[in-house]
């Protein structure tokens, strides 16, 4: 029997209500299963801002460090504070967001199955900004061969493990920023040649956002930098069916951060009326990286059950509200636990 210490951020908007839904997931699979998953709910985000005056309180900072894996529900207006501090403080550096086609959900593709692999540690998310006078203001833009090098190995990796098409893209702007974004590609092509299973290409940034309506299905592994790929990956969650199905993982050596791509949605918070699947997929990719980490197989199935739960109510029509259904968060979450045994 292998029991799992999760902390769960629950967060803001739609979050205690997403955190709420991957709860009852969890727990369903420690019930009918020999995993067995400890969670520790904890606060971070605006309400933790406004109660602690801090946005991501030492407390919260102390069970996540003793957590095996954290779960991560949005944050508010105060998410970089929480996110940026996090993916700082235990370096995770890579930032993979897998986009895939689900059964009857109106998208634009249907045959989509990529995963956006982000370096996570540099580029402006330094928040390097400077007045120069009142009204300049100059961004600092870092790209570091190390950092390069770590999230091309971790592309590479993602390609030659998964069951796709064997190739990684390359995305950047090398013909503008031609010294970081140079650097960047150059060490991707040399990464390429330690992987020659692997096809390797590169495209501009502005080419891929043509190229990610126009034929996504071509797609299997994008590795780019910070922005573009914070960008790329919410264009490629909404070819798929819109931002309430995309989960996304915060991977480090040690440790890895697991949440929804998209932010706390406040127009639809308390309503019950999010879609739970970002989180739930979430915690599937935790699942396998756990799974991985501890070479845990029956954790890897159960993280399936969650997925294939998920397929199975879509292929019968049966979803939340922003991909055309008429299911709560609530039910369609109870929908989920009760299809996965
Ligand atoms: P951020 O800047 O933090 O990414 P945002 O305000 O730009 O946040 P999101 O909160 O990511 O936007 O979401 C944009 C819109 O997509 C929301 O207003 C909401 O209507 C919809 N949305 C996002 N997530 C979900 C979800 N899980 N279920 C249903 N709809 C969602």
């Amino acid at each position: 029997m292998a029991r799992y210490d999760i902390s769960l951020i629950t967060g803001d908007g739609i979050g205690p209500e997403l955190a709420a839904a991957a709860k009852k997931i969890l727990e369903t699979i420690s019930d009918r299963s020999s995993t067995k998953f400890s969670i520790r709910e904890v606060e971070a985000g605006d309400a933790a801002l406004k109660k602690h005056g801090k946005a991501l309180p030492d407390s919260t900072v102390d069970v996540v460090k003793k957590s095996q894996a954290c779960l991560k529900a949005p944050v508010g207006e105060s998410a970089a504070d929480v996110i940026i501090v996090l993916r700082r403080m235990f370096d995770l550096y890579a930032n993979v967001r897998p986009a895939r086609s689900y059964p009857n959900i109106p998208a634009l593709s249907r045959n989509v199955d990529l995963v956006t692999v982000r370096e996570n540690t540099e580029d402006v998310y330094l928040g390097w900004e400077f007045n120069t006078d009142e009204d300049t203001v100059v961004a600092l833009r870092v790209t570091s061969r190390k950092a390069s090098q770590r999230i091309a190995e971790y592309a590479f990796k993602t390609a030659e493990a998964r069951n796709g098409k064997r190739k990684v893209v390359a995305v950047h702007k090398s013909n503008v920023m031609r010294k970081g974004d140079g650097l960047f590609a150059s060490v991707c092509k040399e990464v390429a040649k330690r992987h020659p299973k692997i096809q390797y290409s590169e495209l501009y940034v502005d080419a891929a956002s043509m190229n990610l309506i126009r034929n996504p299905e071509e797609f299997d592994v994008i590795v780019t930098t910070n922005l573009f790929g914070d960008i790329l990956s919410d264009e490629a969650a909404q070819v798929v069916g819109g931002l309430g199905m995309g989960p996304a993982a915060n991977i480090g050596e040690g440790f890895a951060l697991f949440e929804p791509v998209h932010g706390a949605a406040f127009d639809i918070a308390g309503k019950n009326a999010a879609n739970p699947s970002s989180i739930l997929l979430s915690a599937k990719m935790m699942a396998e990286w756990l799974a991985d980490k501890h070479r845990d197989q029956k954790i890897a199935e159960e993280g399936r059950r969650i997925e294939d739960a998920i397929i199975k109510l879509l292929a019968k029509n049966q979803k939340t509200k922003d991909i055309g259904g008429a299911l709560t968060t609530t039910q369609f979450a109870d929908l989920v636990a009760k299809s996965m045994y």
